[in-house]
């Protein structure tokens, strides 16, 4: 397990020091702000949609490690995926740091069980899942600013 430990604290890292597809999108249809205060993690997430296709998302924001690196990383799975899979991800990725997911299951994640660990932490759920509920956000389209508390 220790060298799984190890791959996982490399991609967070990586993620968090080089995140992807940090930046504003100009004209995107959907910005959401999400902020989680029992940490200061803040991100705004940019989303721009056709039809039932993310055709690309970016986000900006600063934090913890873990929230910005989750953002980073979510970013870089959702993008061109329909919303009905991108919820679907969503949903798994909630499993996967509250309750657990299967290996399969974590297998279908790929980079994103990199934060199978923080199910041990749970002060640090709402950092790993605060750019997962600005998604949301964005996806019903509410536009809305959304807060872990
Ligand atoms: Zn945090």
């Amino acid at each position: 397990m220790q060298d799984v430990r190890d791959l996982y604290q490399q991609i967070i890292l990586d993620h968090s020091r080089h995140p992807r597809n940090f930046r504003e999108l100009p004209g995107a249809s959907r910005v959401v702000d999400g902020v989680n205060p029992l940490c200061g993690d803040k991100i705004t997430l940019f989303v721009n949609l056709s039809d039932d296709k993310i055709s690309a998302v970016t986000f900006q924001g600063s934090g913890c490690a873990i929230s910005q690196s989750s953002a980073s990383l979510m970013t870089a799975a959702v993008s061109g995926l329909t919303i009905d899979k991108a919820r679907a991800l969503a949903e798994r990725f909630h499993e996967l740091v509250t309750v657990g997911v299967t290996p399969e299951e974590s297998a279908a994640l790929g980079k994103l069980a990199a934060f199978d660990g923080v199910r041990e932490f749970p002060s640090r759920v709402k950092c790993a899942t605060l750019c997962w509920h600005a998604l949301r956000s964005a996806l019903a389209g509410d536009g809305r600013a959304v807060s872990t508390e």
